[in-house]
């Protein structure tokens, strides 16, 4: 039986980044994966394909509504081929999982198809697909097996029109009225790419506001644009229940006042977030203990209650996002290799990639007030920056939140052009605890989106934005 350093079960971004940085330590490794392609949630079912069919369903938009303003003008209809469309996404996704199967080559990485479980704290076994197993024993194990989607009790998924985002990444038509459960990311950003590719789209969520963890500023806005765009909402509705005849489907919910309403459409999207994923691990065998919602529960060093036993991404406590995954992959690997990293998870950016894009990090406002913090607000309109007008792209804003007395940066919050890349200035700034005048002295290349952050640092530190 081969002996390894360290065994990790699971390819996403949490896993494959564990493996390469252990290599890079010089540990022997070897990863286990249940599907034929490496890259897990992320590159095969989550942020790839979706932004893939982001990037597609908003150069339509642009060619249909927005290029005869540019002075672009194409003789004939435009239409979209959602089937070509859906073949270069999946082109991206082959392209990007095959670079991880190389990555894995190059750092030697031994690669094992299959379920993984656990014989006992030290011993994995792996049930090919052909029915073999293999057992191999590992000094550590790491545990990346992510998560999968959740729905509600009494919804029948059938995943043909009563879908998750893992469906709705390779439909086979245009949905006529795509009905999303859930304000969330991914009912916001795939339905923001049926919304461009002509689908009526309704979004019926639980709380009194969309992307309700973020703050309440952006959703606010996020809602605003996507109005204009002529997606609809219904916000403070419990759906309860969900049900398909022929090619029709109904989603039945109870609005604020107690009323039923009623949602016809041909297709719902179940968007209520996504739940740890254990099955099949036989936990028990290694004595791994799960907390509240069946995560795996970890210590400060991400170590499960079997010392030798690590968990990391989507499995675990926190927000369910890649580089999140990636940064505790190799948190792990430098705590096996004796080092002493650290992760600041206030400091890990959030994004949603709708259009105009959300980004932030830090503390809300709402989480500043209930903390008891004081602090100052400044807030500059993408509408006001020359390059915003330039390229058309006038929705949004940001907005800086700093300390009252010492002026630290506390939280950035953003949305318009190009956020997502944006975010990273602030994430910068906060990491080396940045006052807000720190990046209102920095000089920001002009015309560009990133003078928005400059201008509203500008106005967090002394009401003096210069632009507006
Ligand atoms: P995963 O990526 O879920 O990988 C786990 C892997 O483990 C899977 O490949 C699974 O097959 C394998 N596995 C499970 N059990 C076993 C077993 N017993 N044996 C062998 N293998 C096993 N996040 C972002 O940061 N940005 C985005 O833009 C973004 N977009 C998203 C869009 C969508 C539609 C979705 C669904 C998610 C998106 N996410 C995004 C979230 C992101 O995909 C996850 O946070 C991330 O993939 C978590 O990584 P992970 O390594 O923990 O787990
Ligand atoms: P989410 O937690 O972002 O949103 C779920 C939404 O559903 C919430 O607004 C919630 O209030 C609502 N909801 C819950 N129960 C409901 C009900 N009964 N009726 C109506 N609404 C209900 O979850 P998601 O959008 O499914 O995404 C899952 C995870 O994937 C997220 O944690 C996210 O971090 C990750 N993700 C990230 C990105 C990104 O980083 N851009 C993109 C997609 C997914």
């Amino acid at each position: 039986m081969t002996q390894y350093d360290v065994a990790i079960i699971g390819s996403g971004p949490g896993g494959y980044v564990a493996a390469i940085r252990c290599a890079q330590l010089g540990m022997k490794t070897a990863i286990i994966e249940k599907y034929a392609t490496l890259g897990g949630t992320c590159l095969n079912v989550g942020c790839i394909p979706s932004k893939a069919l982001l990037d597609s369903s908003h150069h339509y938009e642009d060619a249909v509504k927005h290029f005869q303003e540019h002075g672009i003008e194409i003789p004939g209809a435009i239409k979209v081929n959602l089937e070509k469309m859906i073949a270069r996404k999946q082109g991206v996704v082959d392209m990007t999982t095959k670079g991880i199967q190389f990555l894995m080559d190059k750092n030697k990485i031994e690669v094992f198809e299959g379920l993984g479980s656990f014989k006992d704290a030290t011993h994995v076994t792996i049930k090919k697909n052909d029915g073999k197993s293999e057992t191999i024993a590992a000094k550590n194990i790491i545990i990346a097996t992510g998560s999968k989607p959740s729905t509600l009790p009494f919804i029948e998924l059938d995943k043909e029109r009563i879908i998750t985002s893992t469906e709705a990444l390779k439909l086979k038509e245009i949905p006529k009225h795509l009905i999303v459960i859930g304000g969330g990311v991914i009912g916001l950003e795939l339905g923001q790419v049926y919304k461009r590719l002509g689908a009526e789209v309704t979004v019926v969520e639980y709380m009194d506001r969309i992307i309700p963890t973020m703050d309440a500023a952006l959703s606010k806005e996020l809602m605003k644009t996507m109005k204009k765009q002529k997606a609809k909402f219904a916000l403070s509705h419990k759906v309860k229940s969900v049900e398909r005849k022929g090619k029709e489907v109904t989603v039945k919910a109870d609005n604020k006042k107690g009323e039923e309403v009623t949602f016809t459409g041909d297709y719902v999207l179940v968007a209520v977030g996504r739940s740890a994923y254990t099955e099949g691990l036989n936990l028990e065998a290694a004595g791994v203990k799960l907390e509240e919602r069946g995560r795996i529960a970890v210590n400060e060093h991400l170590q499960t209650n079997i010392s030798n036993i690590y968990a990391i991404g989507d499995v675990i406590k926190g927000a369910m996002l890649a580089h999140k995954a990636e940064e505790e992959g190799t948190l792990v690997a430098e705590i096996m290799a004796g080092q002493k990293p650290h992760i600041d998870y206030n400091l890990i950016p959030g994004v949603v990639y709708t259009w105009p894009e959300v980004a932030a990090v830090g503390k809300t406002e709402e989480e500043l007030k209930e903390a008891g913090v004081e602090y100052k607000v400044g807030q500059f309109p993408m509408r006001a920056l020359g390059r915003a007008r330039a390229s058309m792209d006038i929705d949004g804003f940001v907005k800086i939140l700093a300390d009252k007395k010492t002026d630290e940066v506390l939280g950035v919050h953003m949305i318009g052009a190009r956020c997502a890349d944006l975010i990273t200035e602030a994430v910068t700034a906060m990491e080396f605890r940045a006052s807000a005048e720190d990046i209102a002295r920095m000089s920001h290349a002009h015309p560009t989106y990133a003078e928005a952050v400059k201008e509203a640092a500008l106005a967090a530190t002394a009401d003096r934005a210069l632009h507006v």
